[in-house]
């Protein structure tokens, strides 16, 4: 499970850096608030006297990467992905990469260090990291976001400083039946890395549906993120499934997205109880299990990435220092407990 001291470390920053948001929240209307009022400089002198345990972390180009400090890496690629959004390839040192392969194990992330100002975002390698020590990232400019921006503006050829893996869940190969993963924008990205590494080996017995949604179709996942995804599903049809939502289709005409029928609307009650409950789209199950069977014995569980409204919406908001929180939304209406449920 998870470690301790890394998960607190985790969430003590992500407190502050929670951002797969694409809306603002009461946090960030407080935080404007008091920027208005304080004024910006005044704000930013407060923001760097936060209590912050890990930006203060040394950095070393010899020892191997660890979360306890920060290792220059070489941004090797950068390249503009689907809406406001880019893929990134950092290269550390492969000398650097630790021996210990259980360390990057899914789901990890790495922080990476706005060096201007002192601030860290953690960030998911999408394939974790080759031998070669390349990490390949799908990250979202916010536009008023200090790490993203900063992040979108390196040029190829620059140092970046990284500091991980950090573990955020842990995949366990028997531990559930089916597994309702849900998404929305890059919240994508951890579910990227699950899967890409569950089905590169073939122990995993049950199944895996992702439920994934975007405001519109430019927004989806660029080819870097969704072919793989797509090549997974038909290579796996019987333990693992594809479905994509748009909030509205905007101007686009087309309804597919490489041969999968893109659905509109949120991913609410409806949609999770018929991914469920339906065995459909999984061939050889078909007819075992009925449309209204509760699977009652099926051990399931739910991992939700997203915004923040729609994590809530659907799970519940996190509690205090983005804690679990309890069980709430779509999730507890459909009687779900909190065991089956986990917030990434
Ligand atoms: C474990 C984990 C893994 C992650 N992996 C990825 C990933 O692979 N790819 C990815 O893109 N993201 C990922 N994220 C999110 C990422 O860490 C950052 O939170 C995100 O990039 C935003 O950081 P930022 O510094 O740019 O924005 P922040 O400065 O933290 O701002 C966050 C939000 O607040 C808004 N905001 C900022 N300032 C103001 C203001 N003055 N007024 C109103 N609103 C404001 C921003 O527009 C933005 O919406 C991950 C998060 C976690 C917890």
């Amino acid at each position: 499970m998870l470690k301790p001291s890394l998960h607190v470390l985790a969430r003590h920053v992500s407190h502050r850096a929670r951002g797969f948001a694409t809306t603002n929240t009461s946090r960030m209307q407080k935080a404007t608030t008091t920027l208005l009022i304080v004024g910006s400089s005044a704000a930013v002198a407060a923001y760097f006297l936060l209590p912050d345990i890990s930006r203060g972390a040394p950095t070393s180009d010899t020892k191997p990467i660890n979360p306890s400090h920060f290792t220059p890496a070489e941004l090797v690629s950068s390249t503009f992905a689907s809406n406001g959004t880019k893929i990134l390839t950092v290269a550390i040192p492969p000398e650097l990469l630790p021996t210990e392969r259980d360390l990057f194990a899914p789901i990890w992330s790495v922080f990476i260090k706005d060096d201007d100002i002192q601030v860290e975002r953690p960030y998911t390698p999408l394939d974790g990291v080759d031998k070669d020590g390349n990490m390949k990232f799908w990250i979202k400019r916010y536009n008023h976001g200090e790490v993203s921006r900063w992040l979108h503006s390196k040029k190829v050829g620059e140092t970046i400083e990284i500091r991980g893996p950090v573990r955020t869940w842990s995949w366990k190969d028997d531990a559930w039946d089916e597994i309702i993963l849900i998404s929305g924008g890059t919240g994508v990205t951890p579910f990227y890395q699950l899967l890409r590494t569950v089905f590169s080996g073939n122990s995993f017995k049950g199944r895996i549906t992702l439920l994934h949604s975007s405001r519109l179709p430019s927004e989806l996942p660029p080819p870097d993120v969704l072919d793989p995804l797509l090549e997974l599903a038909r290579h796996n049809p019987d333990k693992f499934r594809l479905k994509l939502f748009v909030d509205s289709f905007g101007e686009t005409k087309d309804r597919s997205f490489a041969g999968v029928e893109i659905h509109q609307g949120r991913i609410g009650k409806d949609v999770i109880w018929r991914a469920v409950h339906s065995a459909s789209n999984f061939p050889s199950l078909r007819g075992l299990f009925s449309r209204d069977s509760d699977n009652s014995d099926r051990k399931i569980l739910f991992l939700i990435c997203g915004p923040e409204q729609m994590v809530g919406a659907i799970a519940g908001p996190y509690g205090r220092n983005y804690s679990q929180g309890p069980i709430g939304g779509v999730l507890q209406s459909l009687g779900y407990k909190s065991h089956q449920v986990w917030k990434l």
